[in-house]
């Protein structure tokens, strides 16, 4: 089961409708973070999100809206008295920015802090991976992508009645070793398993402007959360941003079944945004979402399915 939490969607600053980038992604009782924008504890405590559950924080890049909660988070997670490690990922330079950042004030975790910093890299956990890969925003930045692994077919009812095999500890044994002795033969797990099921994708771009990088990453992903900072390109300036245009078009090449347009500038409403971004994404008939912050999505057989902490709070 995974879940992903939109905790801060906005970018640049936090404003009354929106905080600034976080997203959680929780599988299988844990906590992965992405980004750790300013004020990332209280949107963690509204969502009833433990810190303490966080063994994982990825930093896209160091730009204040998108690291400055990490303080928050460490010194609640100390005051809790914490004791396992915790692990910072980011691009180069994450070392000494973590270092200068946690020597800025009058307190030291009780706990270790291992910071990882990346290039374009396969980091495997358990039941799943990390990927990171390079973006363009003018500083070191990366995006990241959670896979998966691939989990085994469905149990297929009428080849276990064929092997005489029953639910129960031995289709348990049969999962956990992969094949067993049965009244005398032998069963492999796939010889009662359908085609095994391709694992979850979602991707992560952090900021950029358009870069086939993310195209490349984001084939096929279940799930893309692509900052679409301005509706407009005359907005961008000079900035490495992007438009929802150039996200939907990003998300109609690479394929991904939904695009979640991240990271608007704090200039347009929601609602201005939104029906702005309909019109825009229509074009390319790309399913999308403008996730506000407390939404969460969670895989719904082939689609996703949305629901606002929020709106569940009322
Ligand atoms: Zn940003
Ligand atoms: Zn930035």
């Amino acid at each position: 089961m995974l879940e992903v939490f939109f905790l801060g969607t906005g970018g640049i600053m936090p404003t009354k409708e929106r905080n600034v980038p976080a997203i959680a992604l929780r599988y299988r009782g844990e906590i992965i973070l992405f980004d750790a924008g300013e004020g990332t504890i209280r949107q963690m405590n509204t969502a009833k999100l433990s810190p303490m559950k966080v063994d994982k924080i990825f930093i896209t890049h160091f730009h204040g809206d998108h690291y400055l909660g990490l303080g928050g988070l460490i010194q609640t997670m100390n005051l809790w008295n914490r004791e396992k490690p915790l692990h910072i990922y980011g691009p180069k330079y994450t070392f000494e920015l973590v270092q200068h950042f946690l020597n800025s004030g009058f307190f030291r975790p009780g706990f270790d802090i291992h910071v990882h910093e990346l290039g374009e890299t396969r980091l495997k956990f358990g039941d799943y991976e990390i990927w990171s890969f390079k973006v363009e925003h003018g500083i070191p930045a990366l995006g990241y992508v959670f896979r998966e692994r691939d989990r085994r077919g469905k149990f297929l009812p009428e080849r276990l009645r064929e092997y005489n095999l029953s639910e129960g500890p031995i289709l348990g044994k049969l999962e956990r070793e992969g094949k067993i002795e049965w009244k005398g033969r032998i069963i492999h797990l796939e010889d009662v398993t359908g085609p095994r099921r391709k694992g979850l994708k979602v991707v992560y771009t952090g900021d950029t402007e358009p870069t086939e990088r993310v195209r490349l990453f984001a084939e096929r992903a279940d799930l893309l959360i692509h900052e679409a900072t301005y509706l407009n390109p005359d907005d961008r300036g000079g900035s490495y941003h992007s438009t929802v245009k150039e996200a939907c078009e990003t998300a109609k090449r690479a394929k991904v079944k939904l695009l979640a347009l991240f990271h608007r500038a704090f200039r347009y409403t929601y609602g201005e945004y939104s029906v702005e971004a309909a019109k825009i994404c229509g074009g390319f008939n790309v399913n999308f979402i403008v996730p506000r912050d407390f939404d969460v999505i969670t895989p719904k057989s082939d689609s996703w399915e949305l629901r606002s902490l929020l709106e569940e709070g009322k």
